[in-house]
C-alpha cells in the first residue's frame, strides 16, 4: 500500500465523512457502512474503510448517489467504459484548478478549444479550462463538421484520445489551406501515447504547446496534470492533486489506484477503486509538487509485466493502428516463455482475424504485417519489439490469423502462457 501526500487527507478526511453520513440527499454511504461512524485519525485507520466498486455506483440511480441538491448540479459526465453500459455521474463544484494554467494560455494565447472524447461533457464548463478559455464540446462523428468549425470558428486549442486525434488530422487535411500552425495546444488524455506517436502530433502540429492530462468522466474530470517541468516525460506521468484528492495504491510498489475526494462534491467517492494500474512516486519537482503517479494501463485484463517491460493492450492497439484496414475488430495476444539454449527467453504470438483472406496470397504479406506490428509495438517509453528482439531480449513475433476468436478467452486481449518451458509446447491452434 502506498500513498501520495498524507497532509490534507487528515485535515478533511473526517469533514468529508461526515458530509456523506448526514447527507440529506442520499443515503448511499449510511447504508454502504451500515450506520457505522468511522474518526479517522491515522491513515491505518482509515483503511478499514470498505472499498467502493464501480458496479455499486452502476446499480444505483443517478439521484441517490448525488450528494447535492439537484439545482446545483452544472454537467453530466458519462463514461462509455469497458462493460459497455455508460456510468452517469453527477458534478457541480469545479475541478481543481491546474497550476500554471492560466499563465500558459496567456502565453500561449489559447482561446477556443475544441474537445474530442467519446467520452460526452453535457452543460456548463469543461472541467480543466480556465475562465478565459471557451471549450467547446465536439461531435466525433461529425469530424468533417469539426474540421471546418476549427477552421471557420478560429478554434486554437484541441483535446482529444491519441486515436481520434489522428483521424481529426485527416480530416483537418481535406480543408483547403487549413494552417496547422493555428493550432496552439493540443491535450491528449484516454489511452496510452508512445513516445513515436507525440513525436509525430508534434510534427503536425508545430506550434503547439502538448499536453497530457489524466483523468476521469466519475472523479468529474482531470484528477492528473502535468507542469511544464513534466513537459519532456513520458505521457504516463502525472502530477496529483494532493489537496484534492487523496491517493491510495494496492500493492507494494505498483497495483490499482483508489481514490478518495478530499472535497464535498456532488459525486464524492470514498475508497473508490479505479481501475487504473500505478505506481507513486516522490520526486523533487522544482514546480513545487513532489508527487508523481506513473499510469502502468487497467487493472487485470490489459497489462503484463514481462522481463521488465510492460505489455498492454493500448500499445497493441496503436501498433495496429496503420494496418487496422486489414483485419477485424480485436485481438489477442499471447506470451510464452520459451527456453533457448541455457536462456530463457519471451516470446509474443498475435492472433488476428483477417477481413479478406485473399491478401494471404500476396507475397510477403504475412512477413510485411510483422514487421510493421514488431516496429510500432511499445513495451517501454523508448523499445518497441523489434528493438527487443534485436538486443536479443525477445524471440521474433509470430502472427496467426485465425477464424473466430477463441471462446474461453474472449474477454481477454492478453492470455498469458508463462509457465511454458519448451518451445514445442506452444500450441499452434
Ligand atoms: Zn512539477
Amino acid at each position: 500500500m502506498a500513498i501520495a501526500s498524507k497532509k490534507y487527507f487528515l485535515k478533511n478526511i473526517n469533514n468529508i465523512l461526515n458530509f456523506v453520513l448526514t447527507n440529506q440527499f442520499s443515503d448511499f454511504y449510511r447504508k454502504k457502512y451500515k450506520d457505522q461512524n468511522f474518526k479517522i485519525n491515522s491513515y491505518e485507520n482509515f483503511q478499514e474503510i470498505p472499498f467502493l466498486e464501480k458496479k455499486e455506483i452502476m446499480k444505483t440511480a443517478l439521484s441517490k448517489f448525488t450528494f447535492v441538491h439537484q439545482k446545483k448540479i452544472t454537467r453530466y459526465m458519462f463514461s462509455s467504459g469497458t462493460t459497455g453500459k455508460p456510468l452517469i455521474t453527477a458534478h457541480d463544484a469545479p475541478s481543481p484548478i491546474i497550476p500554471g494554467r492560466v499563465e500558459l494560455f496567456e502565453k500561449i494565447g489559447l482561446k477556443k478549444a475544441l474537445f474530442l472524447f467519446p467520452i460526452n461533457i453535457q452543460n456548463d464548463r469543461i472541467p480543466a479550462l480556465t475562465p478565459q478559455v471557451l471549450g467547446i464540446s465536439g461531435d466525433i462523428y461529425n469530424l468533417p463538421l469539426m474540421s471546418h468549425l476549427t477552421k471557420e470558428g478560429s478554434i486554437n486549442g484541441i483535446s482529444s484520445t491519441p486515436t481520434i486525434l489522428e483521424f481529426f488530422i485527416k480530416e483537418l487535411g481535406k480543408i483547403s489551406n487549413f494552417d496547422f500552425k493555428q493550432i496552439k495546444w493540443v491535450e491528449l488524455a484516454g489511452e496510452f501515447c508512445t513516445k513515436q506517436r507525440t513525436e509525430y502530433f508534434k510534427e503536425v502540429f508545430p506550434s503547439a504547446y502538448f499536453d497530457h492530462i489524466w483523468g476521469a468522466t466519475e472523479t468529474g474530470g482531470h484528477k492528473g496534470y502535468r507542469c511544464k517541468h513534466l513537459y519532456n516525460e513520458t505521457a504516463n506521468i502525472f502530477h496529483t492533486f494532493n489537496n484534492y484528492h487523496f491517493l491510495e495504491i494496492l500493492g507494494e510498489e505498483e497495483g490499482e489506484i483508489v481514490h478518495t475526494d478530499l472535497y464535498p462534491k456532488a459525486t464524492t467517492l470514498i475508497r473508490y477503486k479505479t481501475g487504473d494500474m500505478g505506481e507513486i512516486k516522490k520526486i523533487d519537482c522544482a514546480c513545487g509538487n513532489n508527487y508523481v503517479i506513473e499510469l502502468l494501463g487497467r487493472a487485470n485484463y490489459d497489462r503484463l509485466k514481462i522481463q521488465g517491460v510492460i505489455l498492454q493492450t493500448e500499445a497493441i492497439e496503436n501498433s495496429l493502428d496503420k494496418i487496422r484496414e486489414y483485419f477485424k475488430q480485436g485481438f489477442k495476444m499471447h506470451v510464452y516463455e520459451s527456453k533457448e539454449e541455457r536462456r530463457i527467453m519471451p516470446k509474443l504470438k498475435l492472433q488476428l482475424i483477417l477481413n479478406n483472406k485473399n491478401k494471404l496470397n500476396e507475397p510477403y504479406f504475412k512477413e510485411k504485417i510483422t514487421k510493421k506490428i514488431s516496429e510500432n509495438l511499445y513495451l517501454s517509453p523508448q523499445s518497441t519489439l523489434e528493438n527487443l528482439v534485436r538486443k536479443n531480449i525477445f524471440l521474433p513475433l509470430e502472427i496467426e490469423f485465425i477464424d473466430e476468436w477463441p471462446r474461453e478467452i474472449k474477454k481477454k486481449n492478453i492470455i498469458s502462457h508463462l509457465n511454458l518451458k519448451s518451445i514445442k509446447d506452444i500450441p499452434s491452434k
